[in-house]
């Protein structure tokens, strides 16, 4: 073995005899480690989560890492048969592979090349917490949909948000239907709604039998106009039109200006829900987004800023209104000990292995949010000097998110290019962007529904579509690969 060879194996193997806490500290600029036997022959891949999940188990951090127990899949190859050590690791989902002489010792360790591997725009990002705390519920075996981590990840949602109180559900379309049925939205109601939106935003208004009405996005914020909603709730008065509820989206992880909305609201006695689902962990005025209104739903699904792969939440002012959404999303079963009901609810309950899984990701909340900010600016930072692009202003009322950073294309200085040039060419070097959500007045789904834009000017939600482009925004996003989009991106603009 050269003396390069044995530097080489070094950087990327771990000893049995090293412990716990020295292997964490490797691995803060390692993506993962070969640990080998006293003779240098490989065992296993050791990650960080794999370490995180042994701490989690109860050992300490001198530990050895002898007592790692071995792993899946193979992790070393003849260095005479590695004719391509890189789809080897594709192939058996390592990041390292050690390359093994005659006798088995590892002469090289590989690491996995992502530089051409697919980004995509918001893949879920686990910390390694997650399969622990999901695995508790089968230690105690509640697999049965609720328990004690279903508990649990209410309480500390609710302590993080500073709200009474959190409903964990099946999903975010499924909080927004409850809210509409705690409000007692029903056939024939009117329900007002950010145009500016995902369709699971606005399909349960359809659930419940009623109509939207869609209200434009106002430029600071991109979310739903002030000015926009004054008029459509002066029209509705002047046509003898109560309506039931307004759901207002705080769309890409940022808050819209509730304080005017609220205001406006009130006075119409029309009680606001926010849609959350985007915004969890950003703020407005200091206050958690997702608790400003009546109530908020949140949705944990596998893009979201945390995931439990599929999930959300419902919270509100008033905990009878949770202890409601909780019986509804128990299929409303009166208390006794038959089974009794006098009215209908839903199966929408989060499952406890979930809720395992939930608990972990919310701890690592402030970080994510953290670093979508950052990526942002990254890309800000890259693309800086491309007069073309613009950026999804941050509102001066609160801190957004940026659970996907978007940037604007515009059409005079851009040479021709669009969203959609942009978004193939992303597409052909294996990059996965998006165009911003087509607003809701747009949909055939909603052709006739009333929609009242920004001004009679500008409807400013059309323009956001026409120039909006989402960027490759997950949180374990690197440097590198930030850098490699944004030059595409300016590639692609010309
Ligand atoms: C994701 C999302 C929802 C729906 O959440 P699910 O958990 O996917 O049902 C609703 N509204 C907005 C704005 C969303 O982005």
């Amino acid at each position: 073995m050269t003396l390069h060879d044995a530097l080489a194996a070094e950087a990327l193997t771990i000893g049995t005899d090293a412990t716990l806490a020295e292997g964490l500290r490797r691995l803060e600029s390692a993506p993962a480690l070969v640990l080998i036997d006293a003779d240098g022959r490989p065992l296993r891949e050791v990650r960080a989560f794999h370490l995180r999940r042994m701490g989690l188990a109860g050992f300490g951090p001198d530990t050895p890492l002898a007592a790692l127990p071995p792993g899946a899949a193979p992790v070393a190859v003849g260095e005479a048969e590695a004719r391509n050590p890189q789809a080897l690791m594709r192939e058996r989902g390592l990041q390292v592979l050690a390359l093994t002489d005659a006798a088995g010792r590892v002469r090289r360790v590989a690491a996995r090349d992502r530089r051409d591997e697919r980004i995509l725009l918001s893949p879920p990002h686990m910390g390694g917490e997650e399969e622990a705390l999901a695995l508790s519920a089968f230690e105690t075996n509640w697999i049965a949909p609720l328990g004690p981590n279903v508990d649990a990840f209410e309480a500390e949602l609710a302590a993080y948000l500073g709200a009474p109180a959190a409903a964990a559900l099946s999903s975010g379309t499924a909080a927004l239907h409850l809210a509409l049925r705690l409000l007692d939205v029903g056939p024939g109601d009117v329900v007002l709604t950010s145009s500016l939106t995902f369709i699971g935003s606005v399909a349960p208004i359809l659930y419940q039998g009623a109509a939207p009405v869609f209200i434009d996005s106002a430029p600071d914020s991109w979310n739903m106009s002030p000015a926009a909603l004054e008029r459509a709730l002066a029209r509705a008065r002047a046509e003898g039109v109560a309506p039931k509820a307004a759901i207002v989206t705080n769309i890409y992880g940022q808050s819209a200006d509730l304080d005017p909305i609220l205001a406006l609201c009130a006075a119409h006695g029309v009680p606001v829900i926010e849609d959350a689902a985007e915004s969890l962990g950003a703020d407005y005025k200091g206050r958690k987004s997702g608790t400003l209104g009546m109530l908020g739903a949140f949705s944990f699904n596998g893009n979201k800023i945390i995931t439990t792969s599929g999930g959300g939440a419902l919270t509100a002012h008033d905990p009878d209104l949770v202890a409601r959404a909780r019986f509804f999303s128990t299929q409303a079963r009166d208390p006794a000990p038959h089974y009794e009901h006098t009215v209908y609810g839903y199966n929408y309950r989060m499952s406890n292995i979930l809720a395992g899984v939930g608990r972990a990701q919310l701890r690592l909340l402030d970080d994510r949010v953290a670093r979508r900010r950052r990526i942002f600016a990254r890309y800000r930072e890259a693309l800086a000097d491309v007069p073309a692009i613009g950026w999804m202003p941050e509102a001066a009322t609160g801190r957004c998110n940026r659970w996907l950073t978007v940037a604007t294309i515009d059409p005079d200085l851009g040479g021709g290019a669009t969203p959609a040039s942009v978004i193939a060419a992303l597409a052909a070097a294996g990059v996965e962007a998006r165009p911003v959500w087509k607003p809701m007045h747009r949909q055939p789904l909603f052709a006739g529904a009333a929609y009242t834009p920004h001004d009679d000017a500008l409807s400013f939600s059309d323009l956001c579509f026409a120039r909006g482009l989402c960027l490759p925004s997950g949180s374990d996003l690197s440097d590198d690969q930030i850098a490699r989009v944004a030059d595409l991106v300016r590639r692609a603009i010309g």
